[in-house]
């Protein structure tokens, strides 16, 4: 672990790094080069593996399809015998079935056979006709003039994946279609990458769980709930260690338990800037620490390192210092953390699709921060994509959160917006 790169390398080579003005981009490149991803890999059964990280590529050890095959049901026949003019008329000589070598002769000039979907080419033979473009005349089918053409409706050996060819890549997210991929391969398992760990808890004395009674001055604790949601949907063993009052001795308690079980810790509150309590001196003390100012709203302060189980050099785990408020925390989540699990995870994370849509209002914005406000983007009748903000946006009001559908991106360099302006979405489908 101690070969790991420290935050001042790390920090040398993000070009601009300023902690206490740090742009949301430059927060995501440094985070890119922090984490590492897991090592161990397991072999699990290729149903299991769905939402799993690919461990390695999986090479095709065979032709798929392994015949030239037909796409129709039909008449397969000789492309070279079709007449440039006029009707062709064909001898039908035999029958290819599904899952059956044809084991006829091979058809001669001027016949056919009569083929069903996926039946294996016919030596010889390389275009089909669907048998409802033809007539029958006793055993000789007609084919009108232009019904077909030379190669139509004939699947290619190989023509999905060739023999040796890489089917799936290592680090790919296994997805519904890939599972299938990997089946038409006659895989039964596949190597993933172990599941990722990630322990959570919130701090505050203000925070009280569901279940106890709320005192005076108190709140629900609802990051814990919002966190648990996001991690599930990540596919990650999420470990929820509950609210951690703001006091030393059970903060560290709590930071080392979680840095001993987990790869990764995720808190929320207690690392604004001047902060009264003891969250941000117990992460600096348990490791390596970096407490941010981002230029974003909502989320500025964040708290980014790597913190031990027990001193220097025993098992560590990266930390997430989230903001506490509600919305700042799902929104630095989403800017943040999802990709940092992701590639500890091992995955090779794609940037997200934005939906570009035309704002319905105008929003007031400040040029030299990454605003994400909360919306709801519909299709309109004109066909295109509009956006409006879900209400009052305080990083408080996780009402703006639940009804919205998107997250509004006002880019770094970007003003003010002007009702009707077009502004990058972020849709939440696909995302969480
Ligand atoms: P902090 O970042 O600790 O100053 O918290 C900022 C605001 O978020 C305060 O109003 C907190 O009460 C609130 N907050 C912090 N943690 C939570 C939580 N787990 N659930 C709900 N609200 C929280
Ligand atoms: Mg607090």
């Amino acid at each position: 672990m101690n070969e790991l790169p420290s935050i001042e390398q790390i920090a040398s080579c993000v070009s601009g790094y300023d902690p206490n003005a740090l742009p949301v981009a430059q927060a995501q490149e440094f985070i890119a080069r922090f984490v590492t991803p897991v090592a161990a890999v397991e072999s699990i059964a290729l149903r299991a593996t769905l939402g799993r990280v690919l461990a390695a590529d999986v090479v095709s050890p065979i032709d798929v399809p392994a015949h030239d095959n037909s796409a129709m049901d039909g008449f397969a026949l000789r492309g070279a015998d079709l007449a440039a003019e006029g009707d062709t008329r064909l001898r039908v000589v035999g029958t290819g079935l599904a899952g059956q070598q044809f084991d006829g002769a091979a058809p001669a000039r001027g016949e056919c056979v009569r083929i069903m979907t996926g039946a294996v080419m016919p030596p010889g033979l390389d275009t089909v006709v669907p048998q409802e473009f033809t007539r029958s005349d006793g055993d000789v089918v007609v084919i009108p003039a232009g019904a077909v053409r030379t190669g139509d409706n004939r699947r290619l050996a190989g023509e999905d994946l060739a023999r040796g060819e890489a089917a799936l890549t290592a680090g790919r997210l296994i997805r519904p279609a890939d599972l299938g991929l990997a089946a038409s391969l006659g895989r039964a398992e596949l190597p993933v990458r172990r599941r990722l760990r990630v322990a959570f808890f919130s701090t505050g004395d203000e925070l009280r769980s569901i279940g106890e009674p709320l005192d005076a001055g108190c709140v629900y604790d609802s990051n814990r709930y919002t966190i648990h949601g996001m991690l599930a949907r990540l596919g990650v063993d999420a470990i929820d260690m509950g609210v951690v009052r703001d006091d030393p001795a059970a903060l560290e308690a709590a930071f080392r338990a979680a840095a001993d079980c987990a790869d990764a810790v995720i808190t929320s509150g207690g690392v604004s800037v001047g902060e009264a309590d003891y969250t941000k001196q117990t992460m600096a003390k348990l490791g390596e620490v970096a407490f941010w100012r981002i230029a974003m709203r909502p989320g500025r302060p964040m708290a980014i390192g790597r913190i031990h189980a027990a001193g220097p050099g025993s098992k560590a785990a990266v930390l997430f210092g989230l903001p506490g408020n509600p919305v700042a925390v799902m929104v630095t989540f989403y800017a943040f953390v999802r990709d940092a699990l992701l590639r500890m995870a091992g995955a090779a994370p794609e940037p997200l699709p934005m939906l570009s849509a035309r704002s319905a209002e105008a929003i007031r914005k400040k040029p030299g921060r990454t605003e994400y406000q909360r919306g709801r983007v519909v299709r309109g009748a004109d066909g295109d994509w509009h956006v409006s903000l879900t209400g009052a946006q305080g990083s408080g009001i996780l009402r703006s959160m639940s009804q919205a559908n998107g997250l509004v991106v006002l880019r770094h360099e970007q003003g003010s917006v002007a009702a009707g302006e077009r502004v990058d979405v972020m849709p939440f489908d696909g995302l969480v």
